[in-house]
């Protein structure tokens, strides 16, 4: 792909005000962007300057005076990374509760037995917003794609926040629930569908109009086995229309595959394809369950080649899944098919970096492989293929005219050390502890590894006390009436006091 920021792609606002010359000068190492190779490299030594909302030079010093100067001795520069999938408002209030769990009678899922036994508050949804958008900004995260459903304040929080969003209003015509724990029922209301789709269209209209200018939106018809084909047909056609990415969960799971099969004798992917769904501008959402997959034993090998020949993207988010046993096989065979991947974090942790961990080792463990990706390709997958699969070219690269989102790293960090390359380091030991400060448009949004815009403290003690409200709730929720207690135990009974 190319980053040429001035030509193309889908933009997603206005130019901020013009901000003073700031100059990140001498930086150790810099993650730059090669027009002409069309690749990342590594600068040594070089400056950094950025105006407004754009990256105006690296390279040598110039002789000019910056009105903000920073000293790069001792930093990693790197573009910004994309998450282009997370629900922020629901699944940070799951942590010690769904980690462990899927349904052992419908191939470790975890998505029909135990996804909507918690349902969070107006406070609850606040406070994970707050701590989710916390925790990305600081692992290195300026872009997200937040797949929610449309709450009150969404759109304030996500401009509050200072990360660059695409609000993604899930609708959807149908809900999933079970009834024993092995068959998966779906109850239908196409109105609904119907209307809440209007409704995601005119929500993402107002986050194209949001002050702050890093707003935008992304049409998502909720789920493949839960939409209509005519709602998923005239949700891609809106999103083409309008010049907006789309994305739909879908194969992430056997039951829907088999689902989807009963229903119209396709694999998932082949029938998002014979709706037109599949294109440049479209995501599948995890992707896992292509007809390639061993547990589907499935005789045809087509949904890669379907993939790649419509320029389709993944959203990859490993952990979620592989918490349950469950990978997509896998990274470096979607590559080499030509697959566009992307990476998102489906769950708590909301951490890019452990998710390109996560996504390393899943990915070699299942291929049977150390050398079926290299590092390159998951931080390829963090920024420029995020970028691709939302249409653009001014972001997930350093390169004049890109946008500044910008992650400045402290190489000088124990856990960074011994540094031989920067970006293994990052990603295979320090994590989030090495990012320093963080950059949205030119604006600082993480100072000494904490974002500025919440109290990531008061925000975890409030979700503590939602989740407490939510799992009060638990028994109402489930099929057989359990409780968290025997639903999910905790790791060690608490012992009496004698
Ligand atoms: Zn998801």
């Amino acid at each position: 792909m190319r980053c040429s920021p001035a030509c193309g792609g889908i933009s997603d606002g206005r130019m901020m005000t013009e901000t003073p010359l700031t100059r990140i000068r001498n930086a150790d190492w810099v993650v730059a962007w090669d027009s002409g190779a069309g690749r990342h490299v590594y600068r040594r030594g070089v400056d950094v300057e950025f105006a407004g909302d754009s990256i105006t030079h690296i390279g040598a010093p110039r002789g000019d005076s910056a009105a903000r100067e920073i000293d790069g001795r001792g930093l990693l520069v790197m573009p910004g990374l994309i998450d282009i999938h997370a629900h922020p408002s629901t699944e940070p209030m799951l942590k010690g509760l769904t980690d462990e769990v899927g349904s052992p009678k419908l191939y470790m899922s975890s998505l029909y037995e135990y996804l909507f036994l918690f349902q969070s508050d107006a406070a609850g949804k606040r406070a994970a917003n707050e701590v989710a958008l916390s925790e990305l900004m600081a692992s290195g995260v300026t872009t997200l794609c937040d797949l929610s459903i449309e709450h009150e304040g969404w759109l304030d929080t996500l401009g509050e926040s200072g990360i660059r969003a695409y609000a993604a209003p899930m609708f959807r015509s149908a809900r999933w629930f079970t009834r024993n724990g092995h068959a998966v029922d779906y109850e239908w209301n196409e109105a609904a569908g119907r209307a809440a789709m209007e409704s995601a269209l005119r929500l993402i209209e107002r986050a194209r109009q949001h002050p702050s200018g890093r707003l935008s939106g992304l049409v998502c018809p909720a789920q493949i086995d839960t939409c209509t084909p005519e709602l998923i047909a005239d949700a891609a056609a809106a999103a083409r229309e309008r010049r907006l990415p789309f994305q739909i969960h879908a194969a992430q799971s056997v039951v829907e595959f088999q689902e989807i099969m009963r229903r119209h004798g396709k694999t998932p992917i082949e029938w998002l394809h014979s709706l037109g769904a599949l294109g440049p501008g479209a995501v599948i959402g995890h992707g896992i369950f292509l007809d390639h997959h061993s547990w589907l034993h499935w005789p045809s090998r087509d949904d890669l080649g379907r993939l790649a020949a419509t320029g389709t993207s993944v959203a990859h988010c490993p952990t979620v899944f592989a918490r349950r046993g469950i990978t997509l096989q896998d990274f470096g065979a979607y590559k080499r098919a030509g697959v566009n991947l992307g990476l998102g974090t489906d769950t708590f942790p909301h951490n890019l970096l452990e998710e390109m961990r996560n996504a390393a080792y899943a990915a070699r463990i299942s291929a049977g492989s150390a050398h079926t990706l290299r590092t390159t390709d998951l931080f390829d997958a963090a920024t420029i293929g995020g970028a691709k699969a939302l249409g653009r070219e001014d972001i997930g690269c350093l390169a004049p005219g890109a946008k500044a989102d910008l992650v400045l790293v402290d190489v000088t960090h124990p856990a960074m050390r011994p540094l031989y390359d920067p970006i293994r380091s990052l990603v295979y030991a320090a994590g989030e502890r090495a990012v320093r400060q963080v950059f949205v448009d030119g604006r600082e949004v993480v100072r000494d590894g904490k974002a500025l815009a919440f109290d990531y403290a008061d925000a975890a003690a409030r979700l503590e006390a939602a989740q407490r409200r939510a799992i009060e709730k638990v028994p109402q929720l489930d099929w057989a009436r359990r409780s968290v207690a025997e639903l999910m135990p905790r790791t060690y009974e608490v012992e009496a006091i004698q």
